[in-house]
């Protein structure tokens, strides 16, 4: 027999890295939970001001569409 534990392995909240309760997964709580939509969602709609990030998105067109 080896000298490991047997232990489950637990998942543990993302937002704070205790370990997650059952009801509340993967999260420690439902604060947590919370904490993490709002984070992706404020990520989707907060743009990151990177000073020459714009210059990705100004892309000149150069597909040749027949009409
Ligand atoms: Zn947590």
């Amino acid at each position: 027999m080896s000298d490991q534990p047997d232990i489950i392995p637990i998942s543990v909240c993302p937002i704070c890295g205790k370990p997650a309760v059952v009801q509340n997964r993967p999260f420690c709580s439902r604060r947590c939970a919370l904490l993490d939509l709002g984070r992706w969602i404020g990520g989707n709609y907060r743009v990151p001001t990177t000073e020459g990030n714009e210059e990705e998105e100004d892309r000149p067109l150069d597909e040749d569409t027949p009409d």
